[in-house]
């Protein structure tokens, strides 16, 4: 079943430009797909389409069945990783992970669970009192994910997580979003400019050129071609 589906989705900004040129693509339940370019292909816009951040202007991408042109970014059951993190600086590890569920209004009991077990998952249990400012660039990663995994969303959007972690912690953070992918499934989308990133993480890899997917295929698929 497809979870997520981009049916002729194109984008043109505001002042006339258009940067995607009609996006055909089904996502299977549980796919991890990576999305590579060079810079300016329309990656990010892809992403914050799916996003609710930016508007569709032509098509149509749904989520479990559901179009979602028009719904707010909380109604799209999506939960987007940045590469800046963002965490609440004032706030404990437990008050950033809860944060999200609480405005959502659910109970408190609800709410610790679900903090408790993404804390679990993620090796932050003995952190949550901690604030953003007492923990190293891995462990605030952790907890941004933590924000993502707690609200169970249909699929999570990694816009280059990684990007501002040193080469040893991106390779550890990779490590990590494999497991959490193992242990989850939740279908996923990635974009990165880190070919092994890529070749790791992607069942299926997306190469954008222009603002158009040049290639679809699997890892090997994609890199064998000349
Ligand atoms: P990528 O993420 O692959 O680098 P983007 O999605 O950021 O690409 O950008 C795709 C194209 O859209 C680029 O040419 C960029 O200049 C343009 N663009 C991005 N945001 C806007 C905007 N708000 N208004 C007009 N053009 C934009
Ligand atoms: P607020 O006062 O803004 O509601 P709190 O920080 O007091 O937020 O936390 C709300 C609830 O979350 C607490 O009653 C407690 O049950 C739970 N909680 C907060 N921090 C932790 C923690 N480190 N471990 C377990 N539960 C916590």
């Amino acid at each position: 079943m497809a979870t997520l589906s981009f049916r002729n989705v194109t984008k043109t900004y505001p002042n006339g430009v258009a940067v995607i040129h009609g996006i055909d693509m089904e996502v299977a339940d549980g796919e991890f797909i990576v999305i590579v370019g060079p810079s300016g292909c329309g990656k990010s816009t892809l992403m914050r389409m799916v996003a609710g951040l930016e508007s569709i202007t032509g098509g149509e991408i749904a989520i479990g069945g559901k179009v979602v042109n028009e719904l707010e970014p909380a109604e799209r059951d999506i939960a987007m990783v940045f590469q800046n993190y963002a965490l609440y600086p004032h706030m404990s590890v437990y008050q950033n992970m809860a944060y999200g569920l609480k405005i959502r209004k659910l109970g408190k009991a609800q709410i610790d669970e679900k903090v408790q077990d993404a804390a679990r998952i993620l090796e932050l249990s003995q952190l949550l009192d901690r604030r953003p400012g007492q923990l190293s660039g891995g462990q605030r990663q952790r907890v941004a994910m933590g924000r993502a995994i707690v609200r169970d969303p249909k699929v999570f959007l990694f816009d280059e997580p990684l990007s501002n972690l040193d080469a040893k912690l991106r390779v550890q953070m990779r490590l990590e979003i494999q497991k959490l992918h193992r242990r989850l499934g939740t279908t996923s989308l990635y974009v990165t400019h880190d070919q092994v990133e890529a070749m790791t993480l992607a069942q299926r890899m997306v190469v954008m050129n222009k603002g158009i997917p040049e290639q679809i295929g699997t890892p090997v698929e994609v890199f064998d071609k000349p």
